[in-house]
C-alpha cells in the first residue's frame, strides 16, 4: 500500500506541507504530476514558455527524488483518467496535496475525492501556497475582509512565527516509495515545444528587495524580484520568502500580502471569475471596439508608455507592474474595452499568471474591484511617464520609433477619452 503526493502548483521538494504531512504517515509516498489536458487544450500558443518552465522544473524534481531511489509518476490526461489508472495500478492509502484556490481546481479536487472515496481513498488537503487563507483574517464580525489596507493590517496581527515555520521534509526523504525509473514525457508527448522566453531565476535578489520601496515603479530599473513565475508554480516556498521579505523591505512584504488578499477573495468571491466584484459594474456598455483592442494588443495606441508596456509583454511574457496598470486603466477607460478581454489577454502572455493576481489587477483597473476609491481615477499617460519614466528609458527602449514621424498617432484624444469614461460610468451606475 502506498500514499500518492500530488503535486500541483507546489513544485518543490522542500518546505512542501502536503509532501511533509504524506512522508509523516505510515505508508510509502509516491509523488505524482498530472498533465492535466483539460487545461492544456486551451492554451493555443504550442510554446507556451509555463509549460516549459513546468516540464524542466520536473525534470530538476525527477533527478532530486532518484537520489532518494524514489520517482515520480507523470500522467498525461484528465485527473479522472489519472486516478483512475493510478488506482488500477496500486492499493492506495491516501491521497496528499496542497489547497487551491481557484474554481476550476476546487471543482476538480471535489470530484477527485468523490472518485477516491468510492475505492475508500481519503484525499487529504493542506494550506501551502499562501501563509494564512480562507477564514483565517476575517473582520471582528467574521465575514471577510474587501479592502486591502484593514486587511493587511489584520493579516499581520494574526501572524505567529509558527505561520513562517518550515516544513522539514529532508528529514523524512527515506520514506519515499523506491521504484524503478520512469522518464517524465517529452513536451513533444503533450503537444508542445520549447519556448524561447528567458525564465527567471528562483534566487531572490536580495539587493533589489533591500530598496523595493524606492526603486519598484520605475520600469526602466530592475527594481522589482521577479518572484511572480516562481511563487505561481511553488519553486519558491511562501514561508521562505516571506521570511526574507520581514527581514529586509516592509513594503516588499505588503505586495506578498496583495497576494493573499487576491486569493482570499478569490476564495469567498468566486464570482469575479467573469463578474464584476461591485456587481453593478456589469452595467457598462462596453465599446468593445475590435480594432482598438487589436491596436492595444500589438503595442500601436500612439500612446507610449502604453505602447512600450505590451510590447515589452509580448516579447519577454512580463510587464512591470507600474505599466500593467496603466494599459489596463487605458484598455478599460480610454477604450471602454470589457476589463475580462484584457485579463484574457494578460492570462495568455504572462509567465507569471495568476488568476487571483490578475483578475484582481484587472478589476482594480476598471474600478470594479476591490478598492476604496471610486472609479473616477483615469491614469493620465503623459502623467504618468513624467513621474515614472522621467529619462523616456523605458519608452525609448521598447518604443525607439516614437519621436519620429513614423509612429502612429494616438488612437484617442484623452481629454475625449476620459470625458466619455466619466459620463459611461456615471449613466451605467446611476
Ligand atoms: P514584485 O514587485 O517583486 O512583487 C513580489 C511578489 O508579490 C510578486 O511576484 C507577486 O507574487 C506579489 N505581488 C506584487 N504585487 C502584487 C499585486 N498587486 N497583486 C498580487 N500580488 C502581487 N501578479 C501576478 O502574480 N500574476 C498576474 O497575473 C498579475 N496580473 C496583473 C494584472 C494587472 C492588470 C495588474 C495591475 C497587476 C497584476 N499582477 C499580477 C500584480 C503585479 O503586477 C505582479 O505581481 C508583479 O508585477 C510581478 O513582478 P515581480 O515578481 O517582479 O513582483
Amino acid at each position: 500500500v502506498v500514499n500518492l503526493c500530488w503535486f500541483r502548483r507546489d513544485l518543490r521538494l522542500d518546505d512542501n506541507a502536503a509532501l511533509y504531512h504524506a512522508l509523516k504517515s505510515d505508508r510509502p509516498v509516491l509523488p505524482v504530476f498530472i498533465f492535466d489536458t483539460n487545461i492544456l487544450r486551451d492554451l493555443e500558443d504550442k510554446t507556451d514558455a509555463r509549460v516549459t518552465f513546468i516540464h524542466r522544473t520536473l525534470v530538476q524534481l525527477q533527478r532530486q527524488l532518484r537520489n532518494y531511489g524514489a520517482n515520480m509518476e507523470v500522467f498525461i490526461g484528465t485527473p479522472e483518467e489519472a486516478f483512475r489508472y493510478w488506482t488500477g495500478k496500486y492499493q492506495i492509502g491516501a491521497v496528499y496535496t496542497n489547497h487551491d484556490y481557484e474554481p476550476y481546481a476546487r471543482q476538480r479536487d471535489a470530484a477527485v475525492a468523490k472518485q477516491l472515496a468510492l475505492e475508500g481513498i481519503g484525499l487529504l488537503t493542506f494550506k501551502d501556497q499562501v501563509i494564512l487563507e480562507k477564514n483565517e483574517v476575517l473582520k471582528d464580525n467574521g465575514e471577510p475582509y474587501t479592502i486591502f489596507t484593514p486587511y493587511s493590517k489584520k493579516w499581520q496581527q494574526v501572524l505567529t512565527p509558527f505561520h513562517l515555520k518550515p516544513y522539514p521534509v529532508r528529514r523524512y526523504m527515506s520514506h519515499l516509495f523506491k521504484a524503478a525509473a520512469t522518464d517524465i514525457p517529452t513536451l513533444a508527448a503533450i503537444g508542445f515545444q520549447p519556448s524561447g522566453l528567458a525564465l527567471p531565476s528562483a534566487e531572490l535578489n536580495e539587493a533589489i528587495v533591500a530598496h523595493y520601496d524606492q526603486t519598484r515603479d520605475f520600469p526602466a530599473q530592475e527594481g522589482t524580484s521577479r518572484m511572480g513565475l516562481h511563487l505561481r508554480f511553488g519553486t519558491v516556498s511562501i514561508r521562505q520568502l516571506m521570511k526574507e521579505a520581514l527581514a529586509l523591505n516592509a513594503t516588499y512584504v505588503n505586495e506578498l500580502v496583495w497576494r493573499e488578499f487576491y486569493q482570499m477573495i478569490l476564495w469567498h468571491f468566486p464570482h469575479v471569475v467573469g463578474h464584476s466584484f461591485k456587481r453593478d459594474y456589469d452595467k457598462i456598455p462596453w465599446r468593445n471596439n475590435e480594432v482598438e483592442f487589436k491596436r492595444w494588443c500589438e503595442g500601436q495606441t500612439g500612446y507610449p508608455i502604453v505602447d512600450a508596456g505590451m510590447r515589452e509583454l509580448n516579447a519577454t511574457g512580463y510587464m512591470h507592474n507600474r505599466v500593467r496598470m496603466i494599459t489596463a486603466s487605458f484598455l478599460t477607460k480610454h477604450l471602454l474595452i470589457d476589463w475580462r478581454w484584457g485579463e484574457a489577454y494578460f492570462a495568455a502572455k504572462l509567465l507569471d499568471y495568476d488568476l487571483a493576481a490578475n483578475n484582481g489587477g484587472w478589476q482594480w483597473a476598471a474600478g470594479s474591484g476591490c478598492d476604496a476609491a471610486p472609479y473616477f481615477r483615469v491614469f493620465n499617460p503623459t502623467l504618468q511617464t513624467q513621474k515614472f519614466d522621467k529619462d523616456l528609458k523605458y519608452i525609448r527602449k521598447w518604443v525607439p520609433e516614437f519621436e519620429s514621424f513614423e509612429y502612429v498617432k494616438p488612437i484617442v484624444s484623452h481629454e475625449m477619452a476620459r470625458k466619455r469614461v466619466l459620463e459611461v460610468y456615471a449613466k451605467a451606475l446611476k
